[in-house]
């Protein structure tokens, strides 16, 4: 029988689900994408990006012209809520989209501090479209003036940034910035010693000023003030505080985990409503609280399309195994690393050069179904 497919969300976790779309269109279902840009950007690469490493269309997938080239329908729109009762979305700009089966692959977002008046040069993580945006202006800035640049932050996001807002500079200005990274209490906390101390020494050898015990409290006109009182000149702001998981459905009264995201079972399936799955930032896997980075994202993606379509046939669902240990690789820029994968750890220009190697060959394999 001809049932409908929805998903919320181009990202990480759907890139199997999106090339395999034409198998469920053949089997006579129909599918919808619902995602607020015709592309989605692979964050790995944002900050290299940032820097100009990489172009913008080097680190983005052609959702729409993928999900229409097989047969599907997608629409260019936020999702707001979701009704499980009725199973429908509700978007923005749209009328709602009814479902038989629903994935949700919405991603996360930075949370804001308290910002006071208007400020133009106050730059979230995420979504990288807005990385985008910062590279443009910094660009245009370096040329002519002395920039101060605050990261607010203490994570890998917050190391990733400052070093390629570095290589920038480096490459592009004229002038040096000054950049100040507010850590909060300990800089790259959750990272064993020997790691952390690589970040530093990389990034304070560039005159990059890291500032631990310190908490930002306000960020106004073309100042940052903290906790102490003291206030930082700021032309521009970075926002790498940890990530959040899509509000949309402790919003709409989805199980959620204490981190916001949607709570689901081994099978990647919604505790409490079996037609809606997920993967990615926006879940709380409950059998394992899973850190909010690409590589689950990327492990669960066949499990996800398998239980998708089984979801849709009647058939069987098949259990997400989140697997060992991750290779984790920081670009810090100055086409610099730092890698660490258990007991093998080491920094410099091969850390970089292996994951500039498995980012593009990531990008050309789901790019190669454009
Ligand atoms: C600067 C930075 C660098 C990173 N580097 C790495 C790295 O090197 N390696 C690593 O493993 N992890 C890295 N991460 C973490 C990684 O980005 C995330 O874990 C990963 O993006 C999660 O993938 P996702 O598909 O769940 O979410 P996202 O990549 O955020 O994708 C979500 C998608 O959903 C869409 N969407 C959002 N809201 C809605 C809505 N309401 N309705 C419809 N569509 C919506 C978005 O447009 C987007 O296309 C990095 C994160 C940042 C911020």
């Amino acid at each position: 029988m001809k049932k409908r497919l929805v998903l919320i969300g181009g990202g990480h976790a759907h890139m199997v689900t999106l090339a395999s779309m034409h198998e469920v269109v053949a089997k006579e279902h129909d599918v919808i994408v619902i995602g607020p840009s015709d592309h989605h950007y692979y964050s790995g690469m944002g900050p290299g990006m940032l820097s100009g490493t990489y172009r913008p269309e080097e680190i983005r997938f052609a959702t729409r012209h993928v999900v229409e080239k097989q047969g599907g329908r997608f629409i260019k729109d936020k999702a707001t809520g979701i009704d499980p009762e009725k199973k429908v979305v509700f978007l923005e700009n749209n009328e709602p989209v009814p479902y038989d089966v629903l994935s949700c692959n919405a991603g996360s977002h930075v949370p804001k501090p308290e910002i006071e008046g208007d400020r133009e040069d106050i730059f979230t993580v995420k979504p990288i479209e807005r990385l985008m945006e910062a590279r443009d202006r910094l660009k245009d800035h370096f040329k002519r003036h002395t920039a101060h640049v605050v990261i607010i932050g203490g994570g890998p996001s917050a190391s990733e940034v400052a070093g390629n807002v570095w290589q920038l500079a480096a490459e592009t200005g004229r002038q040096m910035p000054r950049i100040t990274v507010c850590a909060g209490s300990r800089f790259m906390s959750r990272f064993p010693a020997s790691v952390r101390q690589k970040i530093v020494t990389t990034l304070t050898r560039r005159e990059i000023v890291i500032r631990e015990g310190v908490y930002v409290k306000s960020v106004s006109a073309e100042t940052v003030t903290l906790n102490n009182g003291e206030t930082l000149p700021a032309d521009f702001v970075f926002l790498a505080l940890g990530v959040r998981p899509s509000a949309i459905f402790a919003e709409s009264g989805i199980a959620t985990g204490p981190d916001g995201g949607m709570r689901v079972n081994r099978f990647l399936q919604s505790t409490q409503y079996p037609d809606i799955f997920g993967g990615g930032d926006c879940i709380y896997f409950q059998d394992q609280p899973l850190d909010k980075v690409g590589v689950y994202a990327v492990r669960e993606n066949p499990v996800l399309y398998h239980n998708l379509v089984a979801r849709l046939e009647g058939d069987e669902l098949m259990p997400f195994d989140p697997g060992g240990d991750y290779l984790l690789i920081f670009n810090l820029g100055g086409r610099v690393g730092v890698l660490k994968k258990r007991w093998l750890e080491f920094g410099g220009r091969p850390a970089f050069i292996i994951k500039d190697y498995i980012d593009r060959k990531f990008m050309r394999e789901f790019q190669a179904i454009e």
